[in-house]
This record gives C-alpha cells, sequence and structure tokens, in this order.
C-alpha cells in the first residue's frame, strides 16, 4: 500500500506545483506535509507574480516572461480559482538614491527590451497612479504591471488537482526519519508509518537542511525571518503594489530592519511587510517590534488611513542559497534523494518549474539547461 513512484516531500508552491506535474505526468505520488498545505512560507507570502526584480539574464528573463502567461489560464488548467489578477507593481525609489534610480532605469531597458514593459515614472506620475501616497522624498518609480493571487488557494488549487490526477496527500505528516541501504533511501519515516518510492523529493523551503540532514546530507541553505500583515477590509487606498527600491540594501546583512510593501488584495484588506531579522532559528513568530514599525510605515506612506485594524499577522523563514539561485536537482552521495527549494519570483515560476522539476525527476528531457540548478555546483566548490 505505501509504495510510490515519488515522495514529495513539503506542501508549499514548489512541492504541490511539482506534485500535479508528476501525478499528472503518470508518476504514483505521495505528497507528505508536515502541517497544514501552505502553512509555511507559501502560505506568509503577499501573493505577487513578481516580474521585474530577478535576476536579468536570459534563462530567468524566460522563465517569468513565460511563468507569467501561465497565470492567466492557471485556474483554468487547475479547476479551481487562484484568484490570480494583473496589478501594476510601484517600485518607489527616494530623493538621494540616484544610484538606485541609475540601476532601476537600466533595469527598465533590459526588462522592456525582453518583453517585461517597465517604465520610470516621475513624482508627478507616480501621485497620479496613487493619489493618497505621501510622496514627500519620493523621486519617482519603476512601474510594470505584474499580478496578485491568493497563495493559499494556488497551494489548494495544485492539491486539488493532483488528488484528481491519483496523487496522495497527507497533511500533518512531519517527515522524522529516512532509512538508508547502500545508495538509497528505501523508506521514509513519518511517525509511525512508513512509506517507500523510488525518488523522495525534498520540497522544503527553509526547512530543507533540516530534512536533508535525517539523511546525513548538508545542503547550503540559509533563511532570514520575515514578517508581515493583513489588515481588515479598508475602503480603497491604493491601486498597485507598492514598494520600495531600495528593499534588498535596507535588509542586507543586517541583524534587523524594516522596509515597507504593501499589496491590496480582493476583498479590500491589505497586505503590509516586512521586518525582516536574521537568525538561525527556524520559526513562525512576530515581534512587537517588526509589526509596530511596519504598520508606522504603512500609516506614514498613507496619513489619510487613520485608525486601521490587523486582523492576523505572521513570521516565516525565507530562503536563499550563497548564489542566490534555486537549488535544484540530485543530491550527492544518494541515487535517490532530489531537492527543489530557493527560487526567486517563485510565484511566477512555479507553473513552468514544477513542470520542469517533474519531468527532471522522471529523468525525462528538459527543455532548460537545468543542470545549472543543480546542488553538485556547491559540492564542487568545497
Ligand atoms: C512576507 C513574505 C512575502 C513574500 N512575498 C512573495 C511574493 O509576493 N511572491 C513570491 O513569489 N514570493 C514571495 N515570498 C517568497 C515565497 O513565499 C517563497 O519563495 C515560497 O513560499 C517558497 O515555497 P516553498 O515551497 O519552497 O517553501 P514552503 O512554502 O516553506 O514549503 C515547505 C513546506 O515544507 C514543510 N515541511 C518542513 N519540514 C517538513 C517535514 N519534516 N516533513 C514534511 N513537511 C515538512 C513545511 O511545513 C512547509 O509547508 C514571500 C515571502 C515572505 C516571507
Amino acid at each position: 500500500m505505501n509504495v510510490y513512484d515519488v515522495i514529495v516531500i513539503g506542501g508549499g508552491f514548489i512541492g504541490v506545483s511539482s506534485a500535479y506535474h508528476l501525478a499528472r505526468l503518470g508518476s504514483r505520488v505521495l505528497l507528505l506535509e508536515a502541517y497544514d498545505i501552505a502553512s509555511g512560507t507559501s502560505g506568509a507570502c503577499s501573493g505577487r507574480t513578481q516580474v521585474n526584480e530577478g535576476h536579468l539574464d536570459d534563462l530567468n528573463l524566460f522563465l517569468i516572461r513565460e511563468g507569467y502567461k501561465r497565470h492567466q489560464t492557471l485556474s483554468e488548467e487547475l479547476g479551481m480559482p487562484t484568484d490570480w489578477h494583473p496589478l501594476g507593481y510601484l517600485c518607489l525609489v527616494k530623493e538621494g538614491q540616484d544610484h538606485l534610480w541609475t540601476s532601476w532605469s537600466e533595469r527598465a531597458v533590459a526588462l522592456s527590451k525582453a518583453g517585461i514593459p517597465t517604465e520610470m515614472l516621475d513624482v508627478k506620475s507616480v501621485q497620479e497612479a496613487e493619489p493618497k501616497l505621501n510622496t514627500d522624498g519620493v523621486m519617482g518609480a519603476a512601474f510594470s504591471v505584474e499580478g496578485v493571487l491568493n497563495p493559499f488557494r494556488l497551494c489548494y488549487a495544485y492539491v486539488e488537482a493532483a488528488k484528481r490526477f491519483g496523487a496522495e496527500v497527507r497533511a500533518y505528516t512531519p517527515v522524522t526519519a529516512f532509512e538508508i541501504e547502500g545508495q538509497r533511501v528505501v523508506s521514509v519515516v513519518a511517525g509511525k508509518e512508513r512509506f517507500s518510492a523510488g525518488v523522495v523529493a525534498v520540497m522544503c523551503g527553509a526547512w530543507t537542511p533540516t530534512v536533508t540532514r535525517l539523511a546525513g546530507i548538508e545542503v547550503p541553505i540559509q533563511h532570514t525571518a520575515a514578517e508581515a500583515f493583513i489588515t481588515e477590509p479598508l475602503p480603497p487606498l491604493i491601486n498597485n503594489t507598492i514598494g520600495l527600491a531600495d528593499f534588498y540594501e535596507t535588509i542586507h546583512g543586517k541583524g534587523k530592519a524594516v522596509s515597507f510593501g504593501v499589496s491590496p488584495h480582493l476583498e479590500g484588506s491589505l497586505l503590509v511587510g516586512e521586518a525582516v531579522t536574521m537568525t538561525s532559528e527556524l520559526h513562525r513568530r512576530v515581534t512587537s517590534w517588526g509589526v509596530s514599525l511596519v504598520a508606522a510605515e504603512l500609516a506614514h506612506y498613507f496619513p489619510t488611513l487613520g485608525h486601521f485594524s490587523i486582523i492576523r499577522s505572521w513570521g516565516r523563514p525565507t530562503s536563499f542559497t550563497p548564489d542566490e539561485e534555486p537549488i535544484i536537482g540530485w543530491l550527492p552521495g544518494l541515487d535517490n534523494l532530489y531537492t527543489a527549494s530557493c527560487m526567486i519570483e517563485t510565484i511566477t515560476k512555479v507553473p513552468l518549474m514544477g513542470e520542469y522539476i517533474a519531468q527532471d525527476i522522471r529523468q525525462e528531457r528538459v527543455s532548460i539547461p537545468f543542470e545549472r540548478f543543480s546542488p553538485l555546483r556547491f559540492a564542487a566548490q568545497r
């Protein structure tokens, strides 16, 4: 009963999309998630299909452009709404940040040339786009049309579609051990149960190192802890997602930092982030300083907002590798242990990447140079 072609561990964007594509291609799949589906970092995110913030190489631009297109028909493909809709993104550059204005102007040219239209707006145009935004100290903004969806709906749409193709999905089933014989993981232990499969795929986001370590394998995944919150439904306030061009400068290398980003969601709530802490601990907590400083940023940029209620706040780890590229492929040392984690612009790319990951696991031809993401690149550096 407990024998599968592939066991996927982790019910976030990467795990659920890979499980769906594996099942669709004919693999017998088991998905194991420690808590609820989307209870990790996927259920903590802003739901943006980001298009303009990533690396500018050809492969990344292709994945953004084509992944973005797939979102336009994804609800139809999966048979459930993801609530995806196009929405503008205004990336604010502040006065005195001439270096960011220059780099975003260059980025806008490269993105537009690659089919991702991006333009630089002066402060007057920013104010016209967002009449209620406090533009004191704002020089202008980079603007692209991206999109936003409900991350829980995206995950559940994938899960339900995977089930229709025969996948078995077990929530509240944390993997606690691997049994290894020779070069193979022969069973996955979750509590009192044991499961076997030809391939075991660890897709646990920031928790990936804790799971691969059960097989004695270290992966160079690091994380920061990020906090965000959602407000009660509010009268219309903003027309676009708004963020700051100095986000990465602000948080980079700091023990604690606060930046600002806000997205409007369908029912009128605002999803607002982020306070970031550098920590080795993997936790889901928020801090009083984080939530209050992010709320103060919201009040600064929207002074007419007045009082608002936060209906939920959360913290989750955000994972990344030393070279800020994803880590996807077979892990060295064992013949059947695979991993996929640390994508950038994960939501935008996941409809494509889930399919490529499934093909790679099934040892079918993948039409992009997937070896670029291989964990072996880190083994080679040691
Ligand atoms: C505040 C915030 C805003 C963000 N906004 C965006 C955005 O707008 N757009 C975007 O693309 N990205 C955004 N991100 C990043 C995005 O959320 C992540 O890239 C993405 O969720 C990672 O997905 P994942 O599947 O790799 O990991 P996760 O969603 O973390 O999934 C891993 C799963 O593995 C499970 N797991 C762990 N250990 C075990 C175990 N032993 N056994 C079984 N299961 C286990 C966990 O419970 C978890 O559910 C944001 C992140 C944050 C924190």
